[in-house]
Order: C-alpha cells, then sequence, then structure tokens
C-alpha cells in the first residue's frame, strides 16, 4: 500500500470516524517514536496516517480523588514532571524517567507504549502492578479491558485507545520498579519488574501486585511471586523466596530460550532492588 493521505485528527471523535472508514488501511500516530522508524524499515505499508497529537483531550492527566486517569497521549515527560507521581506512584515515575532519551520522552506517549504492543515497554509492568484498566474507544462504542489482559486482545484496527486509568495507591501502599537494560543511555528495557506493596503496622506485607517486562511474549503480572510474598515481611530469606518463585515462573515461560539463562541471573538483583527500594519507602510515603 501506498501513504497517500495524512489526517490531522482534531478531536476523538474525528479519529474515531476516519478509524471506522479506513479500518486497516490506517494507522495512528502519536509521538511517531516507534512508528515512523517501523514506516521508514517498511514493517508497515498504510495508505492512511492519522497524527493525534492536536488533541487536548488525550493529553490529559486526571486526579478525581479515587482515580487517576491518563490520557493515552500523555508524554513520559508529563509524569515524570508532575507532582502526583512522586510519592507513592514513584514506581511509574522511575519507569517514565529510565525511558530512552529526553527527546523520546517528550514525544513518546503511555498510549504508544501499550499499542506498540513490546514485551519490553517500560510503561506497562507499573501499570499493570496498579491494577490499570484500559480504555479503547470506536464506532461501535466503548471497550474497556485490564491491562493485563490487553496483551490476549490489543487495540483493534478501529480503536482508539483513549485512555488508561487506575485506583490511588493508598497511604500505605507504595510501588516500585526496576530496570536493567543493554545500554545505560536509550536502552530499550530488557528486564524490569514493578511492585505495588501494602504494610500493616507490623510491617507484613498485607497487600501485593507484581509484574514483569520482557520475561514473557508481553509484560505480565507475576501471579507466583505475589502469592509468595502475601503474609511475609520484607527481609533477606523472604527477597530469596520471591526471586526463587519468579525463577520457576520463568523456566516453564521461556523454556528453550537462549536468553533464558541471561535473565535468570539478572533477575536476582532486579526484583531484590525492586523489593527494597519498595520497604525503604514505605517510611516516606505514608502513615504507616
Ligand atoms: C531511541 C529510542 C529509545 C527508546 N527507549 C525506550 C525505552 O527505554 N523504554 C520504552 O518503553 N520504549 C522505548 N522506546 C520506544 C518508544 O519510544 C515507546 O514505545 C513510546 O511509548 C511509543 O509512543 P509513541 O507515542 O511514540 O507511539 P507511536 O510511534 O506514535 O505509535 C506506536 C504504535 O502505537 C499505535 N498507537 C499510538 N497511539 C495510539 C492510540 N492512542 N490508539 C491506537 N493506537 C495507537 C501506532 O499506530 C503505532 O502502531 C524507544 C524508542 C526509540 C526510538
Amino acid at each position: 500500500m501506498t501513504l497517500n493521505q495524512v489526517y490531522n485528527g482534531n478531536s476523538i471523535d474525528e479519529v474515531v470516524e476516519l478509524l471506522g472508514k479506513y479500518g486497516k488501511e490506517a494507522k495512528i500516530v502519536a509521538g511517531g517514536t516507534d512508528i515512523v522508524i517501523a514506516l521508514k524499515n517498511e514493517k508497515i505499508s498504510p495508505r492512511v496516517l492519522i497524527d493525534i497529537t492536536k488533541i487536548d483531550e488525550l493529553k490529559k492527566i486526571e486526579d478525581d480523588g479515587e482515580y487517576i486517569t491518563l490520557g493515552a497521549g500523555v508524554t513520559f515527560t508529563q509524569i515524570v514532571e508532575n507532582d502526583i507521581f512522586h510519592g507513592n506512584l514513584r514506581g511509574l515515575y522511575k519507569a517514565c524517567r529510565m525511558v530512552g532519551s529526553p527527546q523520546i520522552r517528550n514525544k513518546g506517549t503511555i498510549g504508544g507504549n501499550i499499542a506498540n504492543g513490546s514485551a519490553a515497554a517500560d510503561s506497562i509492568p507499573p501499570l499493570i502492578a496498579l491494577g490499570s484498566i484500559v480504555s479503547l474507544v470506536s464506532s461501535d462504542g466503548v471497550r474497556e479491558i485490564p491491562l493485563e489482559d490487553y496483551y490476549y486482545d490489543q487495540v483493534r484496527d478501529n480503536e482508539l485507545l483513549r485512555s488508561i486509568r487506575f485506583k490511588k495507591p493508598k497511604d500505605n501502599q507504595v510501588l516500585n520498579f526496576s530496570k536493567l537494560g543493554l545500554r545505560k543511555a536509550l536502552a530499550i528495557s530488557r528486564l524490569t519488574t514493578a511492585v505495588l506493596l501494602e504494610f500493616d503496622e507490623n510491617n507484613i506485607i498485607q497487600f501485593v501486585r507484581a509484574a514483569s517486562g520482557a520475561l514473557g511474549k508481553y509484560p505480565m503480572r507475576e501471579i507466583e511471586v505475589e502469592e509468595y510474598l502475601l503474609g511475609k515481611k520484607i527481609k533477606n530469606e523472604t527477597i530469596d523466596g520471591a526471586v526463587d518463585a519468579l525463577q520457576i515462573a520463568m523456566d516453564e515461560r521461556l523454556k528453550g530460550r537462549s536468553t533464558l539463562p541471561y535473565k535468570r541471573t539478572a533477575i536476582v538483583s532486579i526484583l531484590r532492588e525492586t523489593l527494597e527500594s519498595g520497604n525503604e519507602s514505605k517510611n516516606e510515603v505514608g502513615a504507616w
């Protein structure tokens, strides 16, 4: 297919109408940091591009007291610069701050990070750990799907990824994130973990949601790690046990892959760092 039309979308309704009209012949352009490379390398050849960067509604970060909603067009820089993410949401802040370079963070969007479908997308593990819901809109209406399930039923040809929302963590919850990249600068993440932890007054974990990036086909929730951690205090042996639980899950998932031995070793320090910094920061963020 030859590209023969570029639209500058002015509103969500207009984009949805265009997607309904052109379907799989069209592609959305948000920050362009992934899609421009795919176009250049001729991995995709849409007939129509729909630029959504002018749509203000997609760039909003909304906090209604109970939920935070990120428009799909919110950039990594917007998140890094917003104080909401500097307290017990620090795991999301860290993930966005570690993306690529300042230029990539200024352009790249959360919606693009999800819609691109990469196993190594940095913002996804913390958003999964937060229990986020993705909102997709088309001429058929709105489809909402938990982010942890999204990868099994991704954005369809006639859909615009509109927003992501999650419940604000409680005062005694803290979100943490760690990343191992191949190179320090501009590293596309190879391994990440994110954990939302809630402690009781005796420092026992009473709620946990864990997620990983690049340990499978997609970013995913790590149920075995959660089951292991629940009801325990963060100590050295707890961390070792959580690492064991994750390695057993990885062995099954990555069986036969050449990257398994490397990932098995690398995950030890990554998960340790996530859990230790979650434990340390619990005293800084809220009322324990
Ligand atoms: C040098 C470099 C370094 C990078 N480093 C990192 C890194 O460290 N960590 C990381 O996670 N990523 C990294 N990336 C990848 C990229 O920046 C991110 O995935 C970014 O979030 C993509 O967002 P975007 O807005 O640029 O998406 P685009 O390139 O505009 O779009 C990506 C895909 O998503 C679709 N899409 C975008 N928005 C929507 C929407 N609202 N609804 C439906 N479909 C949509 C597009 O059609 C396209 O298929 C890097 C990229 C480069 C070039």
